[in-house]
């Protein structure tokens, strides 16, 4: 979809199959699991903003987004946002989508919107007559988030499943982008984990605790911390007692419990 000058929309599609002449009929369809999907990212884009703001200040601005199946928010933000407020952000976004909250379409004009506190994103055109997007509380001051907005949207925050952030990191000076995933992204990206776990369990012989990967974890450090400090015949040496410890004991040893977390 594009919106070339105020007030035109404009869908691009792809023709599948025949022909097209002025004059002549044809079958549109709409690919509905993509457009769900389009859906539920685009209402936790505006959770996402709400909670950002919330978090890091209302100096963060959306400074555009792009709605695919892995979503990307870029927003103005000075530096890296921290694991754990990530963590808390991403907690908070989860509760709001636990929370079912409605998602209320309404038309007015421009000011009357600005003035009710809708946000409007910095450097879009909008017409006299603006579409904007509630969340929560159908009372635009009492909602959770009110902004104008032209996208598709969910009825229900419920809808969107479940969000989880995949990556975060700088774009350009003062501006920070987010990747996340939303329902069925989430799916595929706890399956794709839980496969990746799995095979290390059986490679284990248990499943990997978070104890367990951090005593592996460390005594691969100090194999090649000796790695290093040795050379010739000594590193022979060094490598024959690390395996023993690493390998040796570990098997007997710090095996964690063996239960799936
Ligand atoms: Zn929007």
């Amino acid at each position: 979809m594009r919106l070339p000058v105020n007030g035109l929309i404009i869908h691009v599609g792809e023709m599948v199959e025949g022909e097209m002449a002025v004059g002549k009929t044809a079958v549109l369809q709409v690919d509905n699991s993509r457009r769900a999907d389009i859906r539920r990212n685009h209402t936790a884009t505006h959770i996402l903003h709400r909670e950002l703001r919330a978090h890091l200040g209302t100096h963060v601005t959306q400074a555009g987004s792009l709605v695919v199946l892995d979503r990307l928010l870029t927003f103005a933000h000075g530096q890296a946002v921290g694991k754990e407020t990530l963590a808390a952000i991403e907690r908070d976004i989860n509760e709001a989508i636990l929370a079912n909250m409605p998602i209320t379409i309404r038309h007015m004009g421009q000011k009357e919107a600005i003035d009710a506190g809708a946000m409007a994103l910095f450097g879009e055109k909008y017409g006299d007559i603006v579409r904007t997007v509630n969340i929560g509380n159908p009372k635009p001051q009492d909602a959770y988030s009110f902004e104008l907005c032209g996208g598709l949207h969910v009825s229900e925050t419920g809808e969107i499943g479940a969000f989880r952030f995949v990556n975060e990191g700088a774009v350009a000076a003062g501006v920070r982008r987010v990747e996340a995933v939303t329902g069925r992204g989430v799916q595929a990206l706890v399956s794709e984990r839980f496969d990746l776990l799995d095979r290390v369990a059986q490679a284990n012989t248990h499943w990997p605790e978070p104890e367990t990967v951090d005593a592996v974890l460390a005594d691969s450090r100090s194999l090649q911390r000796s790695w290093s400090g040795y050379s010739g015949k000594r590193r022979m040496v060094s490598l024959t007692i690390c395996w023993a410890n690493c390998f040796g004991e570990r098997g007997a040893g710090a095996g964690g419990t063996g239960k799936r977390g």
